[in-house]
């Protein structure tokens, strides 16, 4: 198993479903700046013609992730399949993984006094063999899907066999695994949701990244909630 997602990110209406459903799923904080996943919006324009891009987000769960490299306590890990959890009861608010996110992706929950992130819903659904989340279960345009990147088979790698994308911050060297489809039937809008710098990928070219990151890390995932 070595779970991941990839988001269709054209389909996405920005209504904010994945939003309440996570934090109802999770018990996460109200407010909005206390979030496990979020959209960002950025404004671009074809031929003169402003439109804004839509990318929801969340933690990566890198594959070569350096905010379970800082941890001091070992709150932060790796479960199984690769998740990047978050310990509340271990993990004594240094922050230190917060500074070593490139991605943002955690926050401080006030609640429980300590750092809190997206877990891809492990402990609600993944530990009872669900193979979904929250968010995608809610998302009423079917932005993401979440599986299993060790299945050939499954939905998730036939998406990326089929679909080209990118993936953020790929200079961090994190080797993240939100995969974010490129539009196909709209490249003006394509070409402009990316910039110049942005590597496109097949499923056949980023395999060995994912695999040789796989095989620095697994070591280390553990079988705990
Ligand atoms: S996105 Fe940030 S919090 Fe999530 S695994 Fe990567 S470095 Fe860690
Ligand atoms: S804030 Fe908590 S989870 Fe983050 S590095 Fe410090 S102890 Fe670990």
């Amino acid at each position: 198993m070595n779970f991941a997602m990839a988001l269709d990110y054209q389909s996405c209406i920005d209504c904010k479903a994945c939003e309440v459903a996570c934090k109802e799923e999770n018990g996460v904080q109200l407010g909005a700046d206390k979030q496990r996943i979020w959209v960002t919006q950025s404004e671009k324009s074809i031929f003169g013609e402003p439109f804004v891009v839509l990318h929801p987000s969340q933690c990566n769960h890198c594959q070569d992730a350096p905010c379970v490299d800082v941890c001091p306590t070992g709150a932060s890990y790796f479960a199984i399949g690769g998740i990047v959890m978050s310990n509340k009861e271990t993990c004594i608010l240094c922050r230190g993984c917060m500074e070593a996110c490139p991605y943002d992706a955690r926050f401080v929950d006030d609640t429980h006094v300590a750092v809190d992130k997206c877990t891809f819903c492990y402990d609600t659904r993944i530990v009872k063999g669900e193979m979904t989340t929250a968010c995608q279960a809610t998302c009423p345009t079917k932005v993401r899907l979440f599986g299993d990147l060790d299945d050939e088979e499954g939905e998730l790698v036939q998406l990326l066999k089929h679909r080209k994308f990118y993936v953020l911050k790929e200079n961090e060297g994190t080797v993240p695994k939100l995969f974010y489809l490129l539009p196909e039937h709209d490249m003006n809008y394509a070409m402009n949701s990316v910039n110049e710098e942005t590597n496109i990928y097949t499923w056949d070219e980023f395999k060995p990244l994912i695999e040789k990151a796989k095989t620095k890390r697994s070591s280390q995932w553990q079988d705990i909630q």
